[in-house]
């Protein structure tokens, strides 16, 4: 079945409230959708949501490699080739991760559709996985109204944001164990925040504190890998690569060096369902589990993110975060 065209929408949905973290403030979500059509009329959608200080990728850049590269890559061509034209996706241009895994999920979508399945179904069983809600980083009094809510409405688990002003930190965490029941499991996430004898020093005493921390994700510059290196092998507290993993190369440098204990796979970072594949089988060969985490996205491309059923080995830790990575 012969792809007939990509088309895009480009929209901005407002947020209840703004979400910050040690990188950024976010007021809406901006999402770049993408539509795959077959001749037949079999659409597969997907999207993309601009992340500057992540993924570098904005929506006039997302736009101009959907349009460009990306759209001549797949446009004319027949998507019984699933796989090559999948790999031409990732080919067709460097960087750009965020509209190539847009256009792998419509990719996706539309494959699965014209099989007779929906896209659950075609990557996988379907188990349960537990979500959590992000907290966004505040002072600590407004932090722990948040994470009451979240527990309010229904989350077990909270992914809490740190690293901003981290001289605040422990009262952070301290205000928010506070506020929520004994049995809920923390998340924290730096987002960078931290330099690496300072986030070993404070993990150490949020572990004399006895808070109830599960794991904490990218403490130290994404770069830093000796940095997180560092923190890894001075905590007992697992570490959790973020920024610091983008491609499948990232992936087996990192779990290879054991330079972390755990990965979070992010379909914007890494270019799409077959990418976060690939890098899904790279930390189960190492024994490394991972995290599936989104960015600020519509619901387009979050719905993938919970249907994606990632190697059994890694469920014990395989979280859906509903709530942005
Ligand atoms: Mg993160």
């Amino acid at each position: 079945m012969i792809i007939k065209d990509l088309r895009i929408t480009h929209r901005n949905i407002p947020l209840e409230r703004p979400f910050k973290t040690a990188l950024r403030t976010a007021n809406e979500i901006e999402s770049i959708e993408v539509a795959v059509v077959l001749e037949n009329g079999i659409t597969g959608k997907g999207a993309a949501a601009p992340t500057w200080v992540i993924t570098g990728d904005s929506a006039e850049s997302i736009q101009a490699t959907l349009l460009g590269p990306i759209k001549q890559a797949l446009v004319g061509k027949d998507i019984a080739h699933f796989q090559s034209l999948l790999a031409a996706i990732q080919s067709c241009c460097v960087g750009n991760t965020s509209a190539k895994a847009a256009a792998d999920i419509a990719m996706h979508d539309a494959y699965s559709t014209l099989l007779g399945m929906p896209l659950y179904s075609y990557l996988g069983d379907r188990k349960p996985l537990t979500t959590c809600m992000t907290v966004g980083v505040d002072t600590p009094e407004k932090m722990a109204a948040d994470a009451k809510q979240a527990i309010a409405d229904g989350f077990q688990r909270l992914k809490i944001k740190v690293g901003s002003q981290p001289e605040l930190d422990i009262d952070r965490i301290a205000a928010i164990e506070e506020a929520v029941p004994d049995h809920v499991m923390l998340r924290l996430d730096a987002n960078q925040g931290w330099k690496p004898k300072q986030a070993v020093q404070l993990i150490e005493q949020m572990q004399a504190k006895e808070f109830a921390i599960e794991l904490i994700e990218q403490p130290v510059a994404a770069h830093d890998l000796d940095g997180l290196k560092f923190v890894t092998d001075h905590v007992s507290i697992p570490i959790m690569a973020d920024e610091s993993l983008f491609s499948t190369r990232d992936a087996l440098h990192l779990v290879a060096g054991r330079y972390v204990d755990l990965l979070n796979i992010t379909l914007m970072k890494c270019g799409g369902i077959s990418k976060a594949w690939k890098i899904a089988s790279i930390a189960e060969t190492y024994g490394i589990s991972c995290m599936i985490g989104s960015m600020m996205e519509p619901g387009l491309s979050v719905g993938v993110q919970h249907t994606l059923q990632l190697p059994t080995r890694m469920s014990r830790i395989l979280i859906w975060m509903h709530h942005y990575g």
